[in-house]
């Protein structure tokens, strides 16, 4: 009896990595699929939040739900403490068009897999990466630099470009076919959905929606503000903070965050412990969380920004209450008026 061919697949859900994991299983090859949890996952903010865009429509993680459709196990690997120090804050090979570290976020991911590989017996790892798709990670010297400084040179094989690539051991070994393998580059979805339909695969994410903060502007924003103010004595947990609400820096130490709606405030609930927190009783309000040790006019500025993203904000003045510690208290304030001020302070 021929020996069972098993391979690692990076599964994300995407339309991509499913494909990939789909074609590995035509060819015969058994596949446990690894699903890397850094800290900036959207999956963790949906979780909390919900699906606010379709409410009636449950939050689903989608490597678990791939994983499901597909009949591959999956495992979730938490790399949060690792990921932000090593990978975030000091990229060797830069960032992308936010804050993102492709390249050496799939190193890091492909050498965490290669451990695995060696430790469990398993004969190769494959990605669903596509020769073209992503302007910094998926060119040609970015896959080699992944393919050669995650350990795994050859034994790494991308089955959606194969075609395009030095051929992989897998495939010289004959433990997958390359003529079964693909072609494909370039940033169109439009072979990879052919294929979907192909293979019978009707349940895929958007490819637009994205699975990570740190390329998105406006988190990357908030994040350079962090760093700027705070250096590398961030945690996990701040990283968190930075995905809800409106962020507003009083300033250098002292920053201010309001929820947007109820389902922020519940999420910003979580991080009240040690942070001083602002909300208004007489009227529906925002939670608004203060980090940083707040002077006075840091307060009162904290209560004007609550009050103006209070039902409240046209009354001449607002009662708005306080919590530092045990301390709590009232401030009756004039809600900002002139959002070109707010701009100001805005993050
Ligand atoms: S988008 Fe995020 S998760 Fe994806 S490779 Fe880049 S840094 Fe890593």
């Amino acid at each position: 009896m021929s020996e069972q061919i098993r391979a690692l697949g990076l599964l994300s859900g995407g339309l991509d990595s499913t494909l990939a994991a789909r074609v590995m299983q035509e060819q015969g090859v058994e596949v446990l699929g690894l699903h890397f949890s850094t800290g900036f996952c959207l999956a963790d903010r949906h979780r909390i939040l919900g699906n606010r865009s379709n409410p009636d429509k449950p939050y689903r993680n989608e490597a678990l739900r791939a994983g499901a459709d597909l009949s591959v196990p999956i495992e979730i690997i938490d790399i949060k403490d690792e990921y932000l120090p090593q990978v975030v804050l000091h990229p060797k090979h830069g960032y992308g068009s936010g804050m993102n570290p492709c390249i050496d976020c799939r190193i890091f991911m492909l050498q965490k897999t290669k451990n695995i590989m060696e430790e469990r017996g398993y004969h190769f790892v494959f990605t669903g990466e596509v020769l073209g798709q992503r302007p910094m990670s998926q060119r040609r010297p970015p896959l080699n630099a992944v393919a050669k400084e995650s350990g795994l040179g050859r034994l790494l094989l991308r089955p959606l470009s194969a075609q395009l690539l030095p051929e992989s051991i897998p495939e010289e070994r004959g433990w997958v076919k390359r003529e079964e393998l693909f072609d494909i580059s370039g940033r169109s979805r439009k072979r990879q959905m052919e294929l979907a339909d192909q293979l019978g695969i009707t349940d895929y994410p958007q490819p637009a929606g994205g699975c990570c903060f740190l390329p998105d502007e406006n988190y990357a924003r908030k994040l350079r503000d962090v760093l700027a103010h705070r250096g590398t004595d961030v945690t996990p947990e701040d990283m968190m903070l930075l995905k809800v609400g409106r962020h507003f820096r009083l300033s250098g130490e002292v920053k201010v965050v309001v929820g947007r709606d109820e389902g922020e405030n519940a999420y910003l609930q979580r991080f009240i412990d040690g942070r001083a927190e602002v909300w208004v009783d007489e009227f529906p309000s925002p939670l608004t969380l203060l980090e940083g040790e707040p002077t006075a006019i840091d307060l009162e500025t904290a209560c004007r920004i609550t009050a103006r993203y209070s039902d409240g904000r046209d009354e001449p003045k607002v009662p708005v209450r306080w919590r530092i510690g045990d301390h709590e208290g009232q401030l009756t304030v004039v809600p900002f008026q002139d959002d070109s001020e707010l701009e100001e302070l805005r993050i």
